[in-house]
């Protein structure tokens, strides 16, 4: 046989899916044992159920079910009362808001349930972070919500979803995750949603906190947290999705040397309410665009300068006078986190004083 055959027989081995028994998807915790939290898994594809092609670099995404995620982690049914729902089976990129708001009214109607102690979502590495900041700021409970990923695909050669997953559990069932709002375990890390980034395209320590770093790591099977969040206290940004079905259009454009107006001008024309500006440095903006974004907020889209600088904030009134052109300063938060929260504003507010509060206080 064949090295690269041999090796693929020995991994495939150990792929996830060879003890189906260990997590059953029930709806209720039904043969539960007392005494352990329980805990549901909600899952929507990704690397972390991915699996090769050929056994090379190529894989599909989201291939593989959560019970047999789960399967690969037998250990965390002694941890745990364990069900599973497969909400989705895609790569993260093609993550939408109708995917979001099923996922945020499941997570709240599990978590309001006295029988949930915490909810793990499974999830692609891509958009990760934007998931995990819409439901910091639309999930009303403080019980642990937690999303993990995997760099590698479930059937590579040293795959790190099981390694997460078994972490994300350890996260979910820890009383000290009470009350952080929705967490990311990844790589031995464990983040806050607001800060969470990814930050290499291929390796395994994929997420960093740029500004504030994690709030904790996994050793051995149990969390150990050094901070808390500073923002979870003074949050005043929070919203109910109840009686809405969409959210408002917002945009990202990138900042670069010799910017052109066009993607300005297309939002504007295709009637966006709010555009994310990823301005160069501390969300400068070439004098040009300038121009036609203090011209979009006069016609009342709201405009927020954010950074395509990986870490620091995004401040107000520095080089740029937000004020007299009515935009709003993203803080710290990158531009697609910016978006998210844009979005949400805007169900509730059309005007960027009010706005930069809520960028103030997420
Ligand atoms: N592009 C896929 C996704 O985000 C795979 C990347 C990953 O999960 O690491 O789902």
């Amino acid at each position: 046989m064949k090295y690269l055959d041999r090796l693929k027989k020995i991994v495939t081995g150990f792929l996830p899916g060879q003890d189906k028994s260990a997590v059953k998807n029930e709806a209720a915790f039904a043969s539960s044992v007392s005494g352990l939290p329980n805990v549901v898994v909600l899952a929507t594809g990704g690397t972390i159920a991915g699996r090769q092609i050929d056994g090379g670099a190529r894989y599909q995404a989201g291939e593989l079910s959560v019970e047999a995620l789960l399967g690969a982690v037998p250990a965390v049914r002694g941890m745990a009362n364990i069900t599973s729902e497969q909400v989705a089976s895609i790569g993260s990129q093609d993550m939408d808001e109708t995917l979001w708001f099923e996922l945020a009214r499941r997570v709240n109607e599990l978590l309001a349930r006295k029988d949930v102690d915490g909810v793990i979502i499974t999830h692609g590495t891509d958009t990760l972070e934007e998931t995990a900041w819409f439901l910091d700021l639309v999930v009303s409970s403080d019980k642990p919500v937690v999303l993990v990923g995997a760099m590698r695909p479930a059937s590579a050669v040293g795959a790190d979803g099981p390694a997460n997953l078994f972490d994300a559990v350890v996260v979910a069932t820890s009383p000290d995750s009470a009350a952080r709002g929705v967490l990311v375990a990844m790589n031995g890390n464990v983040f806050e949603a607001r800060d969470v980034t990814k930050v290499s395209t291929t390796a395994v320590q994929a997420f960093a906190a740029p500004n504030f770093g994690p709030l904790g790591q996994l050793h051995d099977g149990r969390v150990f947290y050094w901070r808390s969040s500073g923002r979870a206290a003074q949050r005043k940004a929070s919203f109910a999705l109840a009686g809405l079905e969409s959210l408002p259009l917002v945009g990202i454009v990138y900042g670069h040397a010799d910017a052109p107006l066009l993607p300005v001008t297309a939002l504007v024309d295709a009637q966006y309410r709010g555009i994310v500006y990823a301005g160069v440095g501390n969300g400068n903006i070439h004098s040009k665009v300038l121009d036609a974004l203090a011209a979009a907020a006069r016609q009342g889209v709201v405009v927020v300068r954010s950074s395509r600088v990986a870490a620091g904030s995004t401040m107000r009134d520095v080089e740029l006078d937000d004020t007299r052109h009515g935009f709003v300063a993203a803080g710290t938060l990158n531009p697609q986190k910016a978006r998210v929260l844009l979005q949400l504003a805007l169900t509730r507010t059309q005007n960027a004083g009010e706005i930069q509060q809520l960028f103030d206080y997420s």
